[in-house]
């Protein structure tokens, strides 16, 4: 089958050739990503493979709609740049690749919480430069303390029980807790509970409109003092000019975001040598308690490789009319 990829990079390229020797679909690359103007590349093709930044909203889905696009394919897990309800009114199949490899962002997660209470970043950089002070590089055991675990699901629960194993208490909260996890000892909690309690806060529900700006002034202000805030989910799940606020009167102690809720303008592409635009982001990056990783939290090679062998047999299910697995249905 004929599939465009959008947003493409050199790892996608190597990664999907690699996979498709067993498929056989011819795949063409664009650099750029997918949006209404961008659509008109697909002529030719019978469906689209798309990345988080690209955006398949009512415009894009109808202009693919009319060359004949039939099948967005996702090579991600999250789908809220998806206009769900005009893909299903067009006809349109939408794909994903719901696990990939949970454990690459669960153990990212835990690597932000290590370095920014470590601060093994700011060690590298004194060291290298021959200075052994330890002077500011003061940490905190993790044993001990309290972790709240926002969405339980595939990398949530494995996040939280990494936590458990490291002697945290997880409090967690999810619509749909998991009886696994309660076995083990995570215990569920509303928000109201879990904000005052938790030393490290870490989000993993997906993005939708009842989830955006979850963390907002407001929730903030019911958390502990110098709590750790994480943020490997999607970054419009929190309301960073509040959170630039309480980095600034000391409220939030750290801030770990692999997601931002402008990073189509910038994650993905090297822009040093650039005059960023972006004040929200600029501003984020002068704080010493801030880290900041450009969404590579799922990039492991064993990602990598689950991705492409999912999307490529999404595609080919698609092709031949059996049933899809991985669909992404509009609920209600
Ligand atoms: P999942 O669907 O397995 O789990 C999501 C969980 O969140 C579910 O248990 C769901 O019930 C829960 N949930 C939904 N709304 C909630 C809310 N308002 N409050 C609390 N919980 C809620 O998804 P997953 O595979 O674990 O992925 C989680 C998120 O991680 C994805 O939505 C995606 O945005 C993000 N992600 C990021 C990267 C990265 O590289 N940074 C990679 C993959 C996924």
């Amino acid at each position: 089958m004929k599939i465009a990829f959008f947003s493409t990079k050199s790892y996608d390229r190597e990664f999907m050739d690699r996979a498709n020797h067993t498929f056989g679909h011819t795949l063409t690359y664009f650099d750029t990503s997918l949006n209404p103007d961008t659509a008109i590349l697909a002529h030719g093709q019978e469906g689209v493979c798309i990345f988080v930044n690209d955006k398949a909203g009512a415009e894009t889905l109808k202009a693919l709609h009319q060359i004949s696009v039939r099948l967005i394919a996702l090579r991600c897990a999250g789908f809220n740049n998806v206009d769900l309800k005009t893909a299903r009114e067009l006809g349109m199949k939408v794909v994903r690749v719901p696990a990939y490899s949970p454990y690459a962002v669960a153990e990212h997660t835990l690597a932000m919480i290590l370095t920014l209470n470590r601060k093994t970043h700011l060690a590298y950089e004194r060291v290298r430069n021959g200075n052994f002070s330890l002077e500011r590089l003061m940490g905190f055991d993790l044993h001990g303390k309290t972790v709240g675990v926002i969405g339980t699901g595939t990398i949530g629960g494995i996040f939280a029980k990494i936590m458990l194993g490291l002697g945290c208490k997880v409090l967690a909260h999810d619509p749909y807790p998991q009886e696994d996890l309660k076995q083990v000892g995570i215990q569920y909690v509303s928000l109201k509970e879990m904000y005052p309690q938790a030393d490290i806060i870490s989000l993993h529900c997906p993005l939708t409109p009842s989830s955006y700006h979850l963390i907002s002034q407001e929730a903030i202000t019911q958390m502990k003092d110098q709590v750790m805030l994480i943020n490997t989910s999607r970054g419009a799940l929190v309301n960073t000019k509040a959170v630039i606020e309480a980095l600034k009167s000391g409220k939030i102690g750290y801030f770990g975001l692999d997601v931002y809720e402008q990073e189509e303008r910038l994650f993905f592409q090297d822009l040093s040598g650039h005059i960023i635009q972006d004040d929200v982001i600029t501003r984020l990056m002068t704080f010493p308690n801030v880290l900041i990783t450009a969404h590579q939290a799922f990039f492991t090679e064993n990602a990598m490789t689950n991705i492409a062998e999912t999307t490529l047999e999404n595609i080919t299910a698609f092709e031949q009319g059996q049933k899809l697995k991985n669909e992404v249905v509009l609920q209600g």
